[in-house]
């Protein structure tokens, strides 16, 4: 079974993203950049069937500008047999990426395609479903378990209720979310061991897409700002100002 996953190069989470005078965006110049932390554990949850003998080979795709290299690299050293980077300096939005992916799955054939559940920079959260439509596949989003069977998977869902457990023929999407693993920490040996591994470099028009933006950003502006606090002296007080101030008891 060969399975693939997608790995979005994103501001690293510990950056506090400042936006633009201009109000066009966040301003991503100079600041570090990783992968997509759900994207870590899909290329974990990935390798770790190929270690367990269910996945034949790994295949991590990036989509974006030339440095998405290095988010690749680091999907190698988790433990990916090879990448695709799909290089644009293009605006990409859900909807392209997911016809790029469908594009490079039409010529891979994965039996498995593993996405996060959200990219961290534009919180769309609506790849994996836009695949999988264009695919016709099926689809079991914020995974938290993946058990492979016989030409299906089984996959625990985080839904707002609990866990829904479904089963779905295979090939499918899956995405993951927070609880599928602890993805591993990358040691230099497999850091090195991944600048063995290759990267195919394929533009959009190779695979006859057109990654155009379809939606305008308007403006992009900073959170309000929250109200100072006041120290109240005493529980009394406190429970005084939550009746008649917060009114929340
Ligand atoms: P989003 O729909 O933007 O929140 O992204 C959901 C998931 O789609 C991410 O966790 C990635 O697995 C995948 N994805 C989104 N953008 C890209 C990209 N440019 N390259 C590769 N994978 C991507």
């Amino acid at each position: 079974m060969k399975v693939l996953t997608a790995v979005k190069r994103v501001v690293d989470y510990n950056v506090k993203v400042r936006v633009k005078a201009d109000q066009s965006g966040v301003d991503i110049g100079n600041v570090k950049m990783s992968m997509n932390p759900f994207d870590e554990i899909a290329t974990e949850a990935a390798t770790r069937l190929k270690e367990a003998g269910q996945a034949t080979e790994v295949v991590a795709v990036s989509c974006g500008v030339p440095q998405c290299q290095e988010t690749l690299r680091t999907a190698l050293a988790i433990g990916a047999d090879r990448g695709v980077l799909v290089e644009t300096d293009a605006e990409l939005q859900p909807l392209a990426v997911a016809k790029l992916l469908k594009a490079v799955i039409d010529k891979e054939q994965p039996q498995l395609v593993i996405l996060g559940k959200q990219a961290i920079d534009d919180d769309a959260g609506q790849t994996g479903q836009l695949l999988a439509a264009l695919l016709d596949w099926p689809q079991a989003t914020f995974a938290s378990n993946i058990e492979i069977g016989d030409g299906s998977a089984t996959v625990t869902r985080e839904v707002d209720g609990g866990l829904e457990v479904i089963t779905i023929p295979l090939p499918a999407i899956v995405t993951t979310d927070l609880r599928l693993n602890e993805p591993r920490y990358v040691t230099l040996p497999n850091i090195m061991k991944a600048k063995k591994k290759p990267i195919d470099t394929l533009k959009p028009a190779d695979l006859g897409v057109d990654p155009s933006p379809r939606l305008k950003t308007l403006k992009v502006v900073e959170p309000a700002a929250r109200k100072a606090g006041v120290i109240v002296p005493d529980v009394a007080t406190l429970v005084q100002k939550l009746k008649s101030e917060a009114k929340v008891i």
